[in-house]
């Protein structure tokens, strides 16, 4: 049962963890800006509690780590050597959970997109998905 305490400890840490700016969210942030769009970052009124959020819009960007977010067949994303057990539950937990708030959102009728970490690489691309994703600039939020 001491194994339980310390899975609780670490999930509560790792919990944490997540909700700062995590670097992939700085980064497409700094990304959105430099197209020109004006946004808000984790509204806690928006369900799904996306990590952007055009409001007027209505629409709502997930941006996620692949390790933490366990991205499937993707290089960024593994399971550690060892407690793997813990690791693959962990990481089974997360993606429900991703897959839950997204949901979330959509059933309120926002509008959802998922950023991963591996697109970063390809910045050309990102932009385009992004500016199609979103529609023109000129739309305060
Ligand atoms: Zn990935």
């Amino acid at each position: 049962m001491a194994d339980r305490l310390t899975k609780a400890a670490r999930s509560a840490h790792m919990a944490r963890i997540r909700r700062r700016d995590t670097r992939p969210e700085l980064i497409v942030r700094r990304l959105l800006h430099r197209l020109g769009y004006r946004f808000r970052i984790q509204l806690g009124g928006v369900p799904g509690r996306p990590d952007v959020a055009f409001t007027r819009r209505k629409k709502a960007i997930f941006i996620h780590g692949c390790f933490w977010h366990a991205h499937e067949k993707c290089s960024l994303s593994r399971i550690p050597k060892t407690r793997t057990r813990f690791w693959t539950e962990k990481f089974a937990a997360n993606r429900e959970r991703d897959r839950r708030l997204e949901q979330a959102a959509k059933d309120a009728g926002w509008k959802c997109l998922v950023v991963w970490e591996c697109e970063l690489k390809e910045a050309a691309w990102l932009e385009r998905n992004l500016v199609k994703f979103l529609g023109p600039k000129r739309l305060r939020e």
